[in-house]
């Protein structure tokens, strides 16, 4: 069966032909691969075409596809069955390690997706605060939870609007957006509605309108703001908990939020998400506290199994340091061949993770990744797939790299690249 004839069933079967909306290449056009296998940095198509692959599923295979820990890992635990419904070892195994990793977390609770770990955070957070208000930045996303999908309305201090029927006006009025790494407008809207606000929820650096990294002293600023305000701090690092750093980009920046929210990354590859925080906090989750939250799979012993052969591989001395030098490597190497071709372009990145923006000006604000030239990216995007290099569907998507991703993958991507921004300048 070809790519063209799985989607062509898959667009009968199932919303868009997929399960989730960015695999479908919307927004670049065409039509998706459909993977039949991964290694290391590769994806093979179900045409046995292979790419070197900067998606890594969005995120968490930060040690490559298929890594024989991680596989072992689950192999053993699946001889052990494959759910429980009781607590697990495991569980206990995972908490212990998310606590030392990341010094802000004194307890922690799993769940099954970044979403559901999102969603619960900002439970917590109105129901330990008493307030009713959350705020959130535009071009930062947080999963799919009602209060999330929501934009700024016309002015720049008021109310959210839904970006999805389904979401009732009522939620979205309870979301408030700000312009993200602008502090003097998060303090106009504290000091206008600091009382009501429950929680400020960030990705500390953001990946969902590409990569684009806090300017220096933003982060403190927020959290400075939160405190004198009585808000908590939620920092989601679903995607760059255990990427940008050990630590998460609090650690990388130094600082401490209240809750702090994981995905993706903690499985392995299996579906896992988590949220943690201060102990006084925590302790108001149910059945410590009142606060209700639960989930059937949630602590799986699979997924837990993956997810700690995973941790224990990133914690070799060295690994974020080498996995940001070669993500370096890429980057600058993508701008010498964009500056040899005359391409207006520029790149961002923290850690192992990184951002391409068709455009001269160096990005840290959500208006400026969306006034770069996406037609551009488009056309980039594709003839770099064509050349077996797959990056993310979309203009407004991080990239990410693993530790499987080698010199000679970086040379075959700059070598596919050479062409591919010759194609991109032409329109
Ligand atoms: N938060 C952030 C920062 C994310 O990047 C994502 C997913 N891309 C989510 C939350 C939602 O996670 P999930 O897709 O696992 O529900």
């Amino acid at each position: 069966m070809t790519n063209h004839e799985l989607f062509q069933r898959a667009q009968q079967l199932m919303p868009g032909g997929v399960n989730s909306p960015v695999r479908a290449f919307k927004s670049v056009g065409g039509e998706p691969f459909f993977t039949a296998r991964a290694d290391g940095a590769y994806l093979w198509d179900v045409e046995g075409k292979r790419y070197i692959d900067y998606v890594g599923s969005w995120g968490p295979m930060i040690v490559g596809h298929n890594h024989p820990q991680v596989r072992e890992a689950v192999q053993r635990a699946v001889l052990d069955g494959l759910s429980f419904g009781t607590p697990c070892p495991a569980e206990v195994t995972m908490a212990e390690t998310i606590v030392k990793l990341v010094p802000s977390v004194d307890m922690v609770r799993m769940v099954n997706s970044g979403t559901e770990a999102t969603m619960s955070a900002i439970r917590l957070a109105r129901g330990a605060t008493g307030r009713s208000k959350i705020v959130k930045f535009e071009g930062c996303y947080h999963g799919h939870g009602d209060s999330f999908l929501v934009k700024a309305g016309s002015g720049a201090l008021t109310f959210g609007v839904p970006t999805s029927p389904g979401v009732p006006k009522a939620n979205a009025d309870l979301t408030l957006t700000l312009p993200y790494n602008d502090l003097a407008a998060a303090q106009a809207l504290f000091a206008e509605h600091g009382g009501d606000i429950a929680g400020l929820i960030i990705e500390p650096v953001a990946g969902n309108m590409n990569c684009i990294p806090p300017k220096e002293g933003y982060l403190q600023g927020l959290r400075e703001l939160c405190t004198c305000h009585g808000a908590l701090l939620i920092f989601d690092e679903v995607m760059t908990g255990f990427r940008v750093a050990l630590g998460g980009a609090q650690a990388l920046y130094g600082i401490t939020p209240d809750l702090t929210t994981f995905g993706k990354v903690i499985g392995g590859g299996m579906p896992v998400g988590a949220y943690g925080g201060r102990r006084d906090l925590m302790e108001q989750i149910a059945p410590a506290g009142p606060i209700y939250q639960a989930g059937t799979l949630s602590g799986n012993p699979v997924a837990m199994a993956a997810g700690l052969a995973m941790l224990e591989l990133v914690q070799a001395p060295g690994f974020y340091d080498t996995l940001a030098a070669r993500t370096r490597l890429l980057t600058d190497g993508l701008q010498a061949v964009a500056d040899g071709e005359g391409v207006p372009f520029s790149t961002n990145r923290v850690g192992g993770m990184f951002g391409l923006f068709f455009t001269h000006e160096k990005v840290n604000s959500y208006a400026q990744a969306t006034s770069a030239d996406t037609a551009m990216f488009n056309r980039f995007f594709h003839a770099m797939l064509e050349h077996g290099v797959y990056l993310a569907p979309s203009a407004f998507e991080a990239g990410f790299l693993s530790s499987a991703h080698g010199d000679e993958d970086l040379a075959a991507t700059l070598d596919a690249a050479r062409i591919a921004m010759r194609l991109a300048k032409a329109s």
